[in-house]
């Protein structure tokens, strides 16, 4: 019965297919838990990054991958709402930067 108290077994038998964890995107507000959302994180020194692995520690927001999300995000105030935290001008460029390289327009 009970004689594997290991950490190992843990694991097995616990899915929970009722509970799928969902993001929403600053921008659009669309909810899902398929779409590949982007996590940006502002980190205890008060910089933004992209945290593509989502395991920074700070404070994170999500955006979806669509590029008019972050356009509106990084350019207008929605991102720094988010995050409560003032983005300089580099962080911003550094930012579409990214969005040009992962994402299209649609
Ligand atoms: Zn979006």
């Amino acid at each position: 019965m009970s004689e594997n108290t290991g950490a190992t077994q843990r694991k097995r038998g616990q899915r929970r297919p009722k509970h799928v964890p969902q993001r929403t995107c600053v921008a659009c507000r669309e909810k899902e838990a398929k779409r590949a959302f982007v996590r940006i994180v502002r980190t205890p020194e008060k910089t933004v990054e992209i945290d593509p692995t989502g395991k920074k520690n700070g404070r994170g927001a999500y955006l979806c991958t669509r590029r008019s999300c972050w356009d509106k995000a990084v350019t207008g105030k929605v991102l720094e709402r988010a995050l409560n935290v003032t983005i300089d001008q580099a962080t911003r460029d550094s930012l579409h930067r990214y969005a040009d390289h992962h994402f299209r327009d649609e």
